[in-house]
Order: C-alpha cells, then sequence, then structure tokens
C-alpha cells in the first residue's frame, strides 16, 4: 500500500520516501507524490533522488497490479536499477512541467462535461492533448465549445475535492458522468471533485486550484466516432 500524498494536495512536486520493494519493472514507495495512470489521466514521470547520491529516472507511475493499493514507479530502460534497495531512503520528485499539463486539461475535461451534458463514455489526458468521449446523436460546435470554455476558465472558479460516503453517492446516482470509469468502489468512501457552481462529479485525479490557472485552452477537432459517440479533442492556445 501507497499512501498516495496527491490525492489530497496535487501542487506537490517532491517528497520523501522509503523503497519498499523492486517489482514488476518498477520501485513501490511507501508514499509518493507520482499519479499512477488512471481514470483517463496519464502517470506521472520523474526520477528519484537516492539519500546516497544520485538519481533514478522514472518514466511512468501505474497502479501495481500484482500489490493492490501500491503505486509501481517504473524504471528508465538504461536506469540501474542496482542503486536501489528496500529500506533506502529516497525523494521522489514529479515532471512537473508534465503534470501541470495534465491537471490543466483533467479540468477543462470538466468544465467541458458541464458545456455538453451527456454522459461520457471514454477519456484521455496526456501532456499535449486530452480528449473526451460523449454518448450522443447531435453535433457539437468548435467554436461554440471553445467559447464556453473560454468563458469558465476567465470566471475564476474555486476548484476542489472532497469525500462522501458510497450511500451518498448512490443517493445522487446523476453524480457519475462517465459509463466508462465507474469511482473505485468498496473504500466507504469517494472522492469528488467540485468546481464551484459548474460541475461536480466523483474523480480521483489532479487538478488545478481554480479554473484561471488553465489559461488558453482551444477545440481542435470534433469527432463523430461512431453514430453513438462524438469525440471532443483539446489542445492548449499556442
Ligand atoms: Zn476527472
Amino acid at each position: 500500500m501507497t499512501e498516495e500524498l496527491f490525492r489530497e494536495d496535487a501542487t506537490l512536486r517532491e517528497c520523501g520516501a522509503r523503497v519498499v520493494e523492486l517489482a514488476e519493472g518498477g520501485v513501490i514507495l511507501d508514499r509518493t507524490v507520482f499519479y499512477p495512470q488512471g481514470g483517463g489521466q496519464a502517470g506521472d514521470a520523474g526520477w528519484l533522488e537516492l539519500g546516497v547520491g544520485g538519481r533514478v529516472a522514472i518514466v511512468d507511475a501505474r497502479k501495481s497490479k500484482e500489490r493492490p493499493g501500491a503505486v509501481l514507479h517504473l524504471l528508465a530502460l538504461d536506469a540501474d536499477a542496482s542503486l536501489l534497495s528496500p529500506g533506502m531512503s529516497v525523494t521522489a520528485h514529479i515532471d512537473w512541467t508534465r503534470r501541470h499539463r495534465h491537471m490543466r486539461f483533467h479540468s477543462t475535461t470538466h468544465l467541458l462535461c458541464a458545456l455538453v451534458p451527456h454522459p461520457v463514455d471514454g477519456c484521455s489526458i496526456t501532456a499535449d492533448y486530452a480528449r473526451l468521449d460523449f454518448h450522443m446523436t447531435e453535433p457539437l460546435d468548435k467554436e461554440v465549445l471553445t467559447a464556453g470554455l473560454a468563458r469558465l476558465v476567465a470566471e475564476a472558479h474555486t476548484v476542489r475535492h472532497r469525500w462522501i460516503s458510497e450511500a451518498e453517492l448512490d443517493a445522487n446516482p446523476g453524480l457519475v458522468r462517465s459509463m466508462s470509469v465507474q469511482p473505485p468502489r468498496g473504500l466507504g468512501r469517494v472522492r469528488v471533485l467540485e468546481i464551484e457552481g459548474v460541475d461536480l462529479q466523483p474523480c480521483g485525479g489532479t487538478h488545478v486550484s481554480n479554473t484561471a490557472e488553465i489559461g488558453a485552452v482551444v477545440v481542435t477537432k470534433i469527432e463523430k466516432k461512431s453514430a453513438m459517440t462524438r469525440r471532443v479533442v483539446l489542445g492548449f492556445a499556442a
């Protein structure tokens, strides 16, 4: 089990941690600032600074398949794994430039959910683009959506997360926007992400703290993926 510091504070760029074990091509730490790929959002990259000196590059982060609750920090192909051993102290650093782009795009996808009131059946958030698939048949307009996003960004809405009980979630089924990503169950509580006055939905991802932090985003493409799916692709304005 890895303590996931990013769930409470997405602005943490580094943390002290201890190596638990080396497994599945990566390193498991007792705590981390690395977001593991999930909920459509790409995993973090970065490096581990060794207490004894030196560093090891991390190319991605995933949820461990073999150890539920553990975050796997994937080593670069040329990384020297022999530098690491269980019990060792490290400082985990994320590539903040990349992560902040994930955060800006992730918050934008939630704004898009407010502009397009249809169920989501797919989502991908990377540092270079984000895309959201809506289950709908009506056409969407690129310029109208871009203008809608610009307005919500300029309005500077506060973004915050909180935890609600599963019972509270069950009493409000309308909260679940996504057909493909159901909130994790069995923990007794579910993390919800609120963009004040705009959107509220279960989400485990990392977000900006105010929509103004998103900056200039544009809808670069709208595709008809199938009879029942409209795909909206987002990019940062140059
Ligand atoms: Zn989300």
